[in-house]
């Protein structure tokens, strides 16, 4: 079957794809990849606004697993990882079905902004609404269009304007398949986190979908390093669910597992030099940051209220109060926390090691 046949025309933007009104992914041929440009809403003098998509469809049946790129329009790490996945892919080989969305959030991406046209936080919005404001429109579209279709999420980030992050992944962890998925991504810190209200990953949670977020470094970068250790992650959950062939894989540093944690802000505004970097361990009362006034003299030091793992911190010296300074993630506590654990991390592949709860004792916290 030609792909022509189904609704949709081809796009004078981009050779070779083609325009649609939504992922359908039945009318899709398989063994096939293919570019879309998927219609959702209006701009002011009534011209599309469409994503950009990428389908792998396998020769053999399997899952649909999604990856979402950009929903904040500056933190774009997650498209280069997106566009090796599919060069790498083969359809022979592949079961079910990959669905890049390459960018979320069009209008962001094109103002090389995190919000949306209306200022609105697009990872707020979700599921947005069928009548609702502008962003809420969007949203509504993107999830009834695009998301619905996977069985899979993983959700691709960066730290936001100013700040800069460890690779690290957001996940239930009381929720086994997605405590596999952010083990699998292998990063160097995993944040337990519910899958909050509004949130892309808490509205496809809802719609039963097992989502993890990725925070893949810095925003408005391409950082190889990281671009290359979230890809294989990728692909070792794609592994796990039955999507590509295992395969041994070199195993690097145990990610250090965090129970919660929150932002430490500054309490009056003035030049801030954050001392720590991203995965630093630091101690209760370690002094993590010193803030001075615009004719350089110190004017205060920040200390870190409990022990912990810097997860991202700020980098942008002009800091009014209530200026974000650090991202501390405290780590779990082992017989405290029902999270599912590696049992033993030797092998990613999770086959022959299932996850076990509630106990953290085989855990290496570094
Ligand atoms: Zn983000």
């Amino acid at each position: 079957m030609r792909f022509a046949e189904m609704s949709s025309r081809p796009s004078l933007d981009f050779p070779g794809a083609y325009v649609v009104d939504e992922l359908d992914l039945e009318q899709l041929p398989r063994g096939c990849c293919q570019r879309l440009m998927v219609d959702l809403i209006h701009d002011g003098l009534g011209r599309s606004l469409r994503l950009p998509i990428m389908v792998g469809r396998g020769k053999h049946p399997g899952p649909v697993i999604g990856l979402t790129a950009a929903l904040h329009g500056n933190e774009l790490n997650g498209i280069p990882v997106i566009h090796r996945l599919f060069e790498t892919l083969d359809l022979k080989v592949l079961r079910g079905t990959v669905v890049g969305v390459i960018v979320v959030n069009v209008p962001a991406y094109i103002n090389n902004e995190r919000t949306f046209d209306d200022r609105t936080d697009m990872n707020h919005v979700m599921p947005g609404k069928p009548d609702g404001n502008i962003a809420e429109i969007y949203a509504y579209r993107f999830i009834e269009r695009i998301v619905r279709r996977f069985e899979y999420l993983i959700d691709l980030h960066t730290a936001s304007f100013g700040n800069i992050n460890s690779l690290y992944v957001r996940a239930d962890m009381t929720n086994e398949i997605t405590a596999k998925m952010a083990y699998l991504q292998r990063p160097q810190i995993i944040l337990h986190n519910s899958p909050s209200d509004r949130t892309l990953r808490g509205t496809a949670m809802e719609l039963g979908i097992p989502s993890i977020t990725v925070e893949i470094g810095d925003p408005q970068v391409f950082q190889a390093r990281h671009i290359r250790a979230s890809l294989s992650g990728v692909r070792r959950v794609m592994a796990e669910i039955g999507m590509l062939p295992r395969r041994p894989v070199k195993t690097g540093p145990q990610p250090v597992l965090c129970e919660s944690s929150g932002w430490i802000y500054a309490d009056r505004g003035g030049l801030l030099e954050v001392l720590p970097k991203p995965t630093d361990l630091i101690q209760a009362n370690d002094v993590i940051a010193q803030q001075r006034n615009i004719f350089g003299e110190v004017i205060g030091e920040y200390r870190a209220p409990h022990d912990g793992i810097v997860i991202g911190k700020s980098v942008n010296p002009v800091a009014q109060t209530g200026a974000r300074i650090l991202n501390l993630g405290a780590m779990a506590s082992p017989h405290k926390n029902p999270f599912y654990v590696r049992l033993e991390d030797s092998n990613p592949q999770l086959e022959n090691h299932p996850l076990q709860a509630p106990t953290l004792e085989n855990l290496a916290v570094q």
